[in-house]
Order: structure tokens, then sequence, then C-alpha cells
């Protein structure tokens, strides 16, 4: 999803990462447009994360036998971001 310059929402709303907690989409935005080493640091964080949430998330559903469900799911949120 392309960020708008006055963006205020984090990066990804509801996601719990210190990047998101902390610094709007805009702020971000304007930190890699500039060229500022934070806003890949910021991006960073924030897909180190959502990668390590996904994973435990995986996890759970394949132990509870329920990974098909899981994925359909996650497909239909991310499909609807892009
Ligand atoms: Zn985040």
């Amino acid at each position: 999803m392309e960020s708008e310059p006055e963006d205020s929402e984090p990066l990804e709303p509801g996601c719990p990462c210190p990047a998101c907690a902390t610094f709007s989409r805009a702020y971000v935005h304007h930190l890699v447009k500039s060229g500022e080493i934070l806003g890949a640091m910021l991006m960073t964080q924030h897909n180190l994360w959502f990668y390590q949430r996904l994973m435990q998330s995986l996890g759970d559903a394949i132990a509870e036998q329920r990974l098909q469900a899981f994925a359909s799911e996650f497909l239909q949120r991310y499909r609807r971001l892009n």
C-alpha cells in the first residue's frame, strides 16, 4: 500500500512493534524519501516483528490443526491491503 504524506496511521494498524507504536506512516515515508537511515531501520524493525508474529501464528495453527483456515484468513487480509 502506498502511504500518503499526511497519513497519521502506523505502518500497520494494530501492529505491536515499537516502530508502529511510535511513528506514523507519514514520518516513515518522509524518512525514506529523505534517504534517512532511520526509515530503513524502522521498516526493518516492523518487518522482523511481522514475520515473527506470522511464524508464531503459523506454528499455533499447525499445532491446532487449523492451518487451512489460518492461511485463508491471512490471504484475505493481506490481499485487501495491496
Ligand atoms: Zn509494526
